[in-house]
């Protein structure tokens, strides 16, 4: 970290707020936090790495953004409420400019949501930043990827494939028409991560997990750790409204369902619930102005993800996304 300005300074200046809810934030050796009577802690960590998640160009307010959302996707995921936020940060240089605009977009989501920077490092090094996010549930009210049951019904938050669909525009593999291409460079750049959603759904789901791999991928770790399979229909998986903006010819179709099935990134919410939840989850839905989507059911046995088409003979599923693996 740079002469100009000093590893201290460049914490006081962008990253030390008054502390809230925490006993004690940012500026000692730890944070100091209270968590409220009769609920569990939730903590779950995630990091962004140049080249990996993001471009070297990205602009710094979408990195806050995203570096933090990732992270609130994650304990919407659990049917937590976030709290507080830790920011491990390695940076090459002391940009103020950089810093300044990284700060808002990060600070600003964490505003929104009632979530206090508590804390972090800083550090130099090629550009990455690691969020812990900490926040509370009820006691026995996580939703976990291991409750989900037989018979439940299969649901899908907002709409799948968007954020894949613009990395593809980026990366010009094809073209959109506005205000399709920015609608799906936001989905990438500026997930709105599913937090009151999680909430709702601590009295009504089963389990849920996030879509930060592909829907497929993401459905396989709760079938997995449920030891339950799905019978899915392909048709009724809610789409991006930018695929209709493709041309209508069997490449197009083909792009559209590899964003669906494995197109990582969009962070809406799986989950299961028991059928006898489908008008409250209907209400919740209007309620809260996100579309919820039926779209399959589970059953018992481990043979994973049965897709269907409409005439429910079964489809081929993609993989999602594995930083080791690579693509399926
Ligand atoms: P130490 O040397 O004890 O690890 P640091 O100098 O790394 O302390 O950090 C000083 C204080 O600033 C600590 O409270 C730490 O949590 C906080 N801090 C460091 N980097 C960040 C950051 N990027 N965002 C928020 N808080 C930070
Ligand atoms: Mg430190």
């Amino acid at each position: 970290v740079s002469a100009r300005l000093s590893e201290f300074e460049l914490i006081r200046r962008y990253f030390e707020r008054p502390t809230r809810s925490a006993l004690l934030g940012v500026g000692d050796d730890a944070a100091l936090l209270r968590p409220s009577p009769g609920m569990t802690l939730a903590v779950s960590t995630d990091t962004l790495n140049q080249g990996v998640h993001f471009a070297a160009d990205a602009a710094p307010a979408l990195l806050g953004h995203k570096a933090l959302a990732v992270n609130l996707s994650d304990l919407a995921a659990m049917g937590a409420t976030p709290r507080w936020a830790t920011l491990a940060l390695t940076l090459p240089r002391t940009e103020e400019a950089w810093l300044a605009d990284f700060a808002r977009g990060f600070l600003g989501l964490a505003e929104r949501f009632g979530v206090e920077l508590i804390g972090g490092d800083t550090t130099r090094g090629a550009l990455s930043m690691t969020v812990t996010i900490l926040g509370e549930v009820p006691e026995q009210r996580a939703l976990l990827r291991s409750g989900a049951l037989p018979g439940d019904d299969v649901w899908v938050s907002g709409a799948l494939g968007g954020a894949a669909l613009g990395l593809a525009l980026e990366r010009r593999e094809l073209a959109l028409p506005e205000p399709s291409a920015q609608a799906v460079a936001r989905r990438l750049h500026q997930p709105e991560p599913r937090v009151a959603l999680g909430e709702a759904l601590r009295e009504l789901a089963n389990s849920a997990i996030d879509v930060s791999d592909g829907f497929a991928a993401d459905l396989g770790h709760v079938l997995e750790r449920s030891a339950v399979a799905a019978r899915v229909e392909y048709a009724r998986l809610p789409r991006d409204p930018a695929f209709g903006a493709l041309r209508a010819d069997a490449a197009m179709r083909e792009l559209e369902r590899r964003c669906v099935l494995a197109g990582g990134d969009d962070y809406e919410l799986v989950f299961t619930a028991g059928e006898a939840r489908r008008a409250p989850l209907e209400a919740l839905a209007s309620r809260l102005g996100v579309a919820l989507t039926r779209v399959g059911t589970l059953e018992s046995g481990t043979s994973g993800l049965m897709l269907l088409d409409e005439r429910g003979a079964p489809l081929p599923v993609p993989g999602g996304f594995d930083h080791f693996a690579g693509r399926a």
